[in-house]
């Protein structure tokens, strides 16, 4: 009687246990199946059959393989054969599976083999990652992102002075350690010391959601003194937790030496343009003075005059194409001319002072298909030049040649030339090949513009020249024979 009661007992939490395991199984958010020992899917519940997209029905009787993503599918069969072939109770791997639209679920794996009637069965489940996955790989590509665009993420707890940060932050620094963070203290150090000091006094002001906004310079351990960036902001005061400071640094070496290039250029620009502007309002007011004498001072006043307005001309006129001819804006109104007529007329303000000869030689005659004001534009500019640069010697050559499909223009003075390691640089923007001796005014642009104008027709600038002998800048054009 009692070991019948027994029997029923046992029969009952048998039973209640099966149905336990049943709600469980199927109500569970993690994928379940159960296989036999030909691999064949018995059982799957509703979470599986969410995770891959099939009905059950599609799903009972096929292998798990089937779904599986090709890179896991040999791994995966080595361990089912461990388990049904030599025994192994269990196993675990990550796979991938391709859902029926094609999409792929990443699922954390563990298969347990268990025995029911003589008979060997095992129970899988997958545990899905995928969402886990995507942002890790987003979190690689940003890391690679951020590693190529010289700037980096960091974090940094203001309580007990850790930072955290990504890869390219020991970059920024130059340091080539592997310690994978770092202390306020270290950061700190990295900045000259008067940069340093400023960036203690940020901090230590940083409260509740203040924005951090510093520009300091380090000197990175070869030598090199770099400006970085550090934008961040104060997270807001949670309970109990620590109030850190979410940020980014990035490399502004560049930008700041073209800021400090831009001001150099600035203050050159306003130096130059300020000589013949203090000259001419000396004469203007001489010449207020004198406007009812008759005077032969009068004259060369109003030379003078003259001349420092040509001068403001030519440096305002370089200032302002500048822009125009950078990232080719530059449009060509193009006719048909005879190139001797340029230069005849750039000759006329030349000889007009008496001072230069020019002498023009060659095929005069040849026509070209060219915007002719710009083309005057660089003949003028090569002629003022050489008044500008060879001032000692009184005779300019222009000299026309006609070569197989184009024309060669080139204008040479006999002045003091120039050295060779220089004659790479002179087309380019704001080049003065003698800047030391602050002798010539001049801005830089001018054979950087003709050097434009030239190329967006088509043809080629250079320059020979030998130090004491004289220069001949010149210049092709493309003409039909
Ligand atoms: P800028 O005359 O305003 O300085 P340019 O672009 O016209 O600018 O010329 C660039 C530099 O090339 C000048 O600063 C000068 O040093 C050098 N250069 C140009 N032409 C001559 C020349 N004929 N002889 C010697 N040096 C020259």
């Amino acid at each position: 009687m009692k070991q019948e009661q027994a029997e029923h007992n046992y029969k009952d939490r048998f039973e209640e246990c099966y149905s336990r395991f049943e709600a469980v199984f199927e109500y569970t958010s993690a994928a379940s199946k159960i296989i036999d020992s030909d691999l064949k899917i018995l059982k799957v519940n509703a979470a599986l059959v969410e995770l891959l997209g099939y009905s059950e029905q599609e799903i009972i009787g096929t292998e798990i393989m089937e779904y599986a993503c090709k890179q896991v599918q040999h791994h995966w069969q080595d361990l089912q054969s461990a388990m049904w072939e030599h025994g192994k109770p269990r196993f675990k791997l990550d796979a991938c599976l391709v859902r029926k639209d094609g999409g792929l679920a990443w699922v954390h794996i563990t298969t347990v083999r268990f025995q029911q009637d003589g008979e060997y069965f095992a129970y899988t489940v997958l545990d899905d990652y995928t969402a886990q996955k995507a942002l890790e790989e987003t979190q690689a590509r940003l890391s690679m992102a951020l590693d190529n665009s010289r700037m980096a993420v960091w974090e940094l707890n203001l309580s007990s002075g850790q930072l955290i940060h990504t890869t390219g932050f020991r970059q920024l620094f130059g340091i080539q350690d592997l310690e994978p963070n770092w202390r306020i203290d270290q950061l700190l150090s990295q900045f000259i010391p008067e940069d340093e000091q400023r960036l203690r006094e940020v901090f230590a002001a940083a409260d509740a959601e203040a924005v951090i906004d510093f520009q300091g310079r380090v000197q990175t351990h070869d030598g090199v003194l770099r400006w970085v960036y550090l934008q961040g902001r104060v997270s807001p005061a949670r309970e109990q937790l620590p109030i850190t400071i979410v940020g980014t640094i990035a490399d502004i070496t560049k930008e700041k030496l073209a800021e400090r290039d831009k001001d150099d250029f600035i203050s050159i620009a306003s130096h130059e343009l300020r000589t013949p502007i203090t000259a001419m309002k000396a004469s203007l007011q001489l010449l207020e003075q004198m406007k009812t004498m008759e005077s032969p001072r009068a004259a060369a006043l109003i030379t003078q005059a003259n001349r420092s307005m040509r001068k403001i001309t030519l440096l305002i006129d370089d200032l302002l194409n500048v822009n125009n001819y950078k990232e080719g804006q530059l449009r060509l109104k193009k006719t048909r001319f005879r190139i001797g007529s340029v230069v005849e007329d750039c000759c006329m303000h030349v000889t007009a002072d008496g001072v230069f000869d020019i002498v023009s030689t060659g095929d005069l005659n040849t026509e070209v298909e060219a915007d002719s004001e710009r083309i005057q534009q660089v003949v003028i500019n090569l002629v003022n030049n050489a008044m500008k640069y060879a001032h000692g010697s009184r005779e300019i050559g222009i000299d026309i040649k006609r070569l197989d499909g184009s024309v060669k223009i080139s204008v040479t003075d006999h002045g003091p030339g120039i050295q060779k390691e220089k004659l790479p640089f002179l087309f380019d923007r704001f080049y003065r090949a003698d800047i030391s001796s602050g002798q010539y005014s001049g801005l830089g642009l001018g054979l950087y513009i003709s050097s434009e104008i030239i190329k967006r027709h088509k043809g080629h600038i250079g320059v020979d020249s030998e130090p004491g002998k004289g220069s001949t800048f010149w210049f092709t054009l493309p003409c039909e024979d």
